[in-house]
């Protein structure tokens, strides 16, 4: 009839109002529900087509408006994750009500309805029941048409034990007692929104007052006994809402907000409209913490609040458009969290994730940001570093390209037009081309619709007075791809010989074009602001000159560069001296994510290198970093810079020094404190405390795992949790890191948190042979325990295993080819990919590896 494919869900149907009453218990970890679903049927029809999985469906009727009442039967298509229901006669057009009532378990995998354990303070366990539906786990809850751009009104129900807190999207409008202990607890209708989008959760919590912002009342909330930790949350949460309202022009599209922390949590936040759910360190922090965790907390709340317009308002039709929402939360985020505290100077932090996400763009595994996407097992591979991050540097590109007033607008316009509705790609270049004039779709279909970047390369011509620029696609494994070509904007700088500067901002259209100069310069900068997503290669000369030059650069184009000529020298297609002599001419860089490239580069060259070259790299390491160390210190001196980015970059250079760097004053330094702040002496400063941790497990033995093992046991934050349990995997003997893998497959391990613990081990070269053998002896209790989205993460490791050996890297490769993930394949793929690119660096650079650091030491 059509050529609709099996797991979609036919358009005959289409839900208008969803009243759900869902009754969850806990103890049992199970759930009952009734839904009478209000649908508009546009032709005849015998059957009904919905999503639901894992749910038990006892009863069905059909209600025609005002007229009969039906029978109906159900049948079940678990391939699909869809249900069939047959009336007893077929129903007209018209407007129908579907009645159902249906039971399910409340699972333990962090996704659909699914249940949190916590341990109160001095309490016992209790339970948490909470939702996470995106992207197609709605199914999981309640019968429904599971696609996004079927959007519909929720008007929610719960009756759940007395005492216990009850959310939903919206505000609760009543609340009664009921037989059996129970509450029931009546929240408003929703806008109409997708499925994904609808979230409960119930448990025993703790609620901020709430605060007014703009008229919607705003609260945070979290399990007992962490209230303390909610203060930088309610003012990231009121300053975001208000922000992000003046800047999208538009009111807050719910009629409350609501951000709460879950003990267990599969991904980091979830942008549920009015109930935004969150891993417990994303929204919870004490005074007493680092500028990282402030800013991780502060950026994610900026993020999922943006989604409340991009994303929950207006909403993608199909998973391919996913990059609307997550590349438009990305780059809201950052233009939120610049605002709260341009201190932080994030968008010069942004320059790391950029940089991750061209890494992994450099693979041919890559995709396109927009990518056909099928089966709903296949949205999984939709959020990845593609979607956020090279869509959100993307994003940034183009604001800069037409001016930030003229995105603004073109942004507004499109909010305004699809409120309420669903859109594709090309409805926002559209918005975009009425607020700018440019043809914005044909410049962004070259970013958005083939994978890959661009390498500009630069070179001198005409004498000297032109500059010839040509693209070609950047590739890890050093080869070409002659098809790919994108509309470029370029921002170029140079400085002429009686030192006046010059700007210059051109399309570099097919493979290459010619600027004409004032004259010869001194140097030239091609992706001046690091704005543009692509890699530069400048000709030998003004490769060198632009080394002389490298204080004229800001943070973001430093670390650009960096990041550029590291990977050049990864591909093959520059020599790793290039790389070499960049940084020392960096000479005492002080910015801490440029050191964060360098730091990258250096624990590549960690992997790779031979027993008897590591202590040439140590020696590399300790040359580099020590003189900047010197000048920072341990700890701010009177009258001496003191900014949150002088802290972070002392936590960088503990960390690289401590760590790789081996350096034993460093090393003793941080006993001393760790040993001083166990002692009841100072505490350990917040922003060193991660690095301090580190270090003392790198060089560490068994009290030392045992202390830090007491301490994430006992830790007093979600930060403290996280940060004791990740430093068990720092720890270079095999019997350490043997009891670090045992207790990531032990029940004291959070499912959330033991993938990532196991992934740390295997990213490290002592660890990552014992690492793969567990992966090996546990798959399949990985598979049935750990949330599912979270095992393509941990194997993000995998190319550490270049370390192993050749033989050890094929074993490897064997053991994937037989064992294949439902979800994740191409992440999986991704990291194969690496791992082959670490290898042939390995083969190029490993037998010239000691005479190159000999030399540059
Ligand atoms: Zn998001």
């Amino acid at each position: 009839m059509t050529d609709r494919p099996p797991y979609r869900l036919p358009r005959n149907v289409l839900p208008q109002h969803y009243a759900l009453v869902l009754s969850p218990d806990l103890g049992r970890a199970s759930f009952d529900g009734e839904a009478a679903i209000e649908l508009q049927v546009t032709e005849t029809t015998g059957e009904i087509v919905l999503n639901a999985t894992e749910l038990e469906i006892s009863e069905v009727r059909l209600a025609q408006d005002g007229g009969k009442i039906l029978s109906a039967s159900v049948s079940y298509l678990p391939e699909e994750e869809q249900a069939s229901i047959r009336p007893s006669e077929p129903i007209e057009a018209g407007n129908w009500t579907l009645h159902l009532r249906f039971s399910g378990k409340l699972n333990d995998l962090l996704r659909g309805f699914y249940r949190s354990k916590f341990k109160g303070e001095g309490s016992d366990e209790s339970w948490i029941a909470a939702t996470q539906f995106e992207a197609t786990d709605a199914r999981r809850a309640f019968p429904c048409w599971d696609e996004p751009d079927f959007k519909a009104t929720f008007g929610i129900t719960i009756v759940a034990d007395e005492g216990l807190t009850v959310l939903s999207n919206a505000r609760e409008i009543s609340s009664e007692a009921v037989a059996g202990g129970k509450r029931r607890v009546r929240f408003a209708d929703t806008i109409k929104m997708s499925t994904y989008l609808v979230a409960m959760v119930i448990g025993p919590f703790e609620l901020t007052s709430p605060i007014d912002v703009d008229g919607v009342p705003l609260r945070i909330i979290s399990v007992p006994g962490r209230g303390a930790l909610t203060g930088l949350a309610e003012a990231a949460a009121a300053h975001s809402l208000s922000f992000l309202r003046n800047y999208f022009g538009m009111p807050y599209p719910a009629d409350k907000l609501d951000h709460i922390g879950v003990p267990d949590f599969a991904s980091g936040a979830m942008e549920n409209l009015g109930l935004v759910t969150y891993r417990e360190t994303a929204l919870l922090v004490g005074e007493e913490s680092s500028q990282v965790e402030r800013q991780r907390v502060v950026s994610t709340i900026a993020h999922e609040t943006a989604h409340m317009w991009f994303g929950d308002l207006v909403t993608m039709r199909w998973w391919e458009g996913i990059w609307l929402n997550e590349a438009f939360a990305t780059f809201m985020e950052l233009l939120t969290t610049d605002a709260f505290e341009p201190r932080w100077q994030i968008w010069t932090t942004f320059g790391i994730d950029r940089a991750a996400a061209l890494s992994t763009d450099s693979l041919r595994s890559s995709r396109a940001i927009e990518y056909p996407v099928g089966r709903p097992e296949e949205a999984e591979d939709m959020f990845d570093v593609i979607t956020y991050d090279k869509g959100g540097s993307v994003l940034r590109m183009i604001e800069r390209h037409l001016g930030d007033d003229t995105f603004r607008r073109g942004l507004n316009l499109y909010l305004d037009k699809h409120r309420y509705g669903n859109t594709i790609t090309t409805d926002l270049w559209d918005a975009l081309e009425v607020a700018s004039g440019q043809p914005v779709r044909a410049t962004m279909g070259t970013w958005v619709n083939q994978p890959g970047h661009p390498v500009v390369s630069v070179e001198l011509a005409n004498g000297g007075t032109d500059l010839q620029l040509s693209q070609r696609r950047f590739l890890l494994d050093g080869g070409s791809d002659d098809g790919a070509s994108w509309v470029v904007p370029v921002s170029l700088r140079y400085q002429t010989s009686d030192g006046s500067v010059f700007h210059q901002q051109l399309l570099l259209e097919g493979a290459s074009t010619t600027v004409n100069l004032k004259e010869k310069p001194a140097w030239v900068l091609v992706n001046e602001g690091a704005w543009g997503v692509y890699r530069v290669r400048y000709s030998d000369d003004l490769r060198k000159s632009l080394l002389r030059a490298l204080g004229q650069l800001d943070d973001r184009e430093r670390l650009s560069l960096a990041a550029d000529t590291w990977s050049a020298a990864v591909a093959g297609l520059a020599p790793v001296e290039n790389a070499l002599e960049l940084w020392s001419a960096l000479g005492s860089e002080r910015d801490p994510d440029v050191w964060w490239a360098l730091s990258g580069a250096l624990g590549l060259l960690e992997l790779v290198a031979g027993e008897q070259e590591l202590p040439l790299l140590r020696k590399l390491v300790r040359n580099l970093a020590g003189g900047t160390f010197a000048g920072v210190g341990w700890a701010p001196t009177d009258g001496a810079e003191n900014t949150p980015r002088q802290a972070r970059l002392r936590a960088r250079l503990v960390t690289l020094l401590g760590t790789l760097g081996a350096d034993e004053e460093v090393r003793t330094e941080a006993r001393r404190l760790f040993a001083d702040a166990e002692a009841g002496g100072a505490p350990l400063p917040p922003d060193l405390a991660t690095a301090l941790a580190h270090v003392v497990a790198a060089g560490g033995g068994s009290t030392d795992w045992d202390m830090l093992y007491f301490k994430y046991k006992n830790a007093a934050t979600p930060q403290d949790e996280v940060r004791y349990l990740h430093a068990l995997s720092e720890f270079t003997e095999a019997r350490l890191l043997s009891r670090s893998i045992e207790l990531a497959f032990s029940d004291e391990v959070r499912s959330q948190d033991a993938p990532y613990l196991l992934a740390g081990i295997l990213a490290s070269r002592e660890g990552c042979v014992l690492a793969w053998e567990a992966v090996e002896q546990h798959w399949d209790e990985m598979l049935k325990l750990w949330p599912p989205n979270t095992i393509h993460r941990m194997l993000d490791s995998l190319p550490s295993l270049v370390s192993a050996g050749d033989d050890a890297v094929s074993r490897a490769f064997a053991w994937l080819d037989e064992h294949p993930l439902a979800r994740g394949e191409r992440k999986v793929a991704q990291s194969r990919e690496r791992l082959r690119v670490n290898v042939a660096f390995r083969q190029r650079v490993g037998g010239r590896l000691a005479s190159l650091l000999a030399a540059a030491s």
